[in-house]
């Protein structure tokens, strides 16, 4: 399959492409050439309801496998993506936008996590509880059955793998809703499953917009939901799951403070803030928003952020540039959106803020300095390369401000000082503490929110461990 050859895209389900009901289909955009990139189904709630049935199936006969075999299909889905990852990441430079350098070190992170989870299917572990000499009290884990992977557009690749190696994993199936602007990366990512032993219906991948997606939050055969996006769609998710309580995993939203203390090594805090801001053209929940900086060294930080913030060079994604175009045109809108809201609300615009004049939803790596923890640019995500420069004096007032906010993912702190790192690190309210870098952590490690930043964890055994229900066995002997 190649992505100059497949003009249309129909839905995945019981291991086939199958036409969708609604017979609709939409167009996926490149973002750097704003030219369209091909066709794709739009599932209607009776594609849903199909899919939902073959994972069913499929998911009553994989339950049955012997661990190793299950390790054994997942570690080949590691070697197929490794076999395929150009192609891979090239669907996902195309349709995401990012560098295809990044992608492809992403790709290979997706491989990592199928063969993390290919070590896990043997570590099944229930427990046992006295009850006496007259006795036995254990528990069993099994799996739920078919989990609903509701999934955004900044890393689809990734967020795909992710999602299901860990269910796959435990005995289930899932029914993958992509977003609507990067339909291909999830389908081409089933296909390789397919091609690498994963049975028929295991993996089932409807695309399109809301409507799918409440569609397939709100079905009652589907057993679990792990849903990564916004706030307010992770709450419209939460909604319609209470109707059959389904238990939901939610990936929402951050605005991530990066503390940046008196005493931290200035060119280490300014590398890792650039690239917690800048990477992916922002686009990342865990980013680095806010660098919250000392009053100290506030002059010179803002002085080398906004020099590294103008040596960057935009580019489409499959030349590998510095960074690539925002992954659509709506978007593109509301981050221009927010840039002028932050002047009109007395930020000082230090560098960027505008869209090149050129093809593609670009927009220039941006920072923004004088910004008070009250202005709208630092309490809400804009998920673009927009940096807000917050000063403070002194360590409470940095807490108060990491802390003044209704999110809660990840976090920084730069300090020489063991004693102030960990003191920041108990005080700060988020899922993740970076200490002197960011996105540090490991496919084991596990990765979720505080506050409204979601529910549950995702990645390494807290994953591994929410596709898996608790049976209590109480025998008589
Ligand atoms: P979004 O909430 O708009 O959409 C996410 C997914 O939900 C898409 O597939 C969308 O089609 C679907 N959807 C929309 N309405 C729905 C409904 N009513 N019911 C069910 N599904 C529905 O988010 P987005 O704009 O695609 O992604 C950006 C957001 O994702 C940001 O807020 C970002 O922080 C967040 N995100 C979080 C993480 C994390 O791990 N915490 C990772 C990546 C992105």
């Amino acid at each position: 399959m190649s992505l100059a050859t497949q003009e249309r895209y129909p839905l995945f389900i019981d291991g086939e492409h199958v036409e969708p009901s609604s017979e609709e289909y939409r167009e996926t955009i490149d973002p750097a050439t704003e030219e369209p990139i091909a066709q794709y189904a739009v599932a209607s709630a009776a594609d849903v309801d199909r899919a939902v049935t073959a994972a069913q199936r499929a998911q009553t006969e994989w339950a049955e496998t012997d661990a190793d075999e299950r390790a054994q299909v997942l570690g080949d889905v590691a070697d197929a993506i490794r076999e395929n990852a150009d192609r891979l990441a090239e669907i996902e430079t195309r349709d995401q936008g990012k560098p295809i350098g990044y992608a492809q070190g992403m790709i290979q992170g997706a491989a990592s996590t199928f063969d993390f989870y290919a070590g896990a299917t043997d570590k099944i572990e229930g427990e046992s509880f006295p009850v006496g000499e007259d006795g036995v009290n254990f528990t069993l884990k099994e799996p739920y059955g078919v989990s609903a992977q509701i999934i955004p557009w900044n890393t689809p690749l990734n967020l795909t793998a992710q999602g299901i190696a860990p269910a796959l994993a435990a005995g289930n199936a899932v029914v993958v809703k992509p977003a609507p602007t990067t339909p291909l990366p999830p389908l081409y990512l089933s296909e390789v499953c397919q091609e690498a032993g994963v049975p028929d219906g295991l993996i089932n991948v409807v695309n399109g917009g809301a409507e799918p997606g409440a569609a397939l939050s709100g079905h009652d055969g589907v057993d679990t939901i792990s849903f990564t996006g916004s706030v307010p769609t992770g709450q419209a998710v939460m909604e319609s799951a209470a109707k059959n309580i389904t238990p939901v995993t939610l990936e929402l939203g951050g605005k991530n403070p990066a503390v940046v203390m008196p005493d931290a090594d200035l060119e280490e805090a300014v590398t890792a803030i650039q690239i917690g801001i800048f990477s992916n053209t922002g686009q990342i929940c865990a980013a680095a928003d806010r660098a919250i900086v000392h009053e100290d060294i506030y002059d010179e930080f803002v002085e080398m952020i906004v020099e590294r913030a103008e040596g960057y060079e935009l580019g489409a994604g499959m030349d590998d540039p510095d960074m690539g175009p925002l992954n659509h045109e709506a978007h593109l809108a509301e981050v221009l959106e927010y840039i002028e809201t932050g002047i009109d609300e007395g930020a000082t615009l230090e560098t960027g803020g505008d869209a090149p004049d050129r093809d593609g939803y670009f927009v220039e790596p941006t920072v923004f300095s004088d910004v008070d923890n009250g202005m709208t640019i630092a309490q809400e995500e804009i998920f673009g390369p927009v940096l807000c420069v917050i000063p403070f004096s002194d360590q409470a007032e940095a807490i108060e401000i990491a802390n003044d906010i209704e999110l809660g993912l990840t976090s920084g702190v730069f300090t020489q000082d063991l004693d102030t790192a960990m003191e920041m690190t108990k005080a700060i309210e988020a899922g993740t503490v970076y200490v002197n870098q960011w996105f540090g952590g490991s496919t084991a490690s596990p990765f979720g929110g505080y506050k409204k930043s979601g529910i549950g964890r995702e990645m390494g055994m807290y994953a591994f461990e929410s596709h898996l229900q608790t049976k209590t066995v109480s025998i008589d002997l």
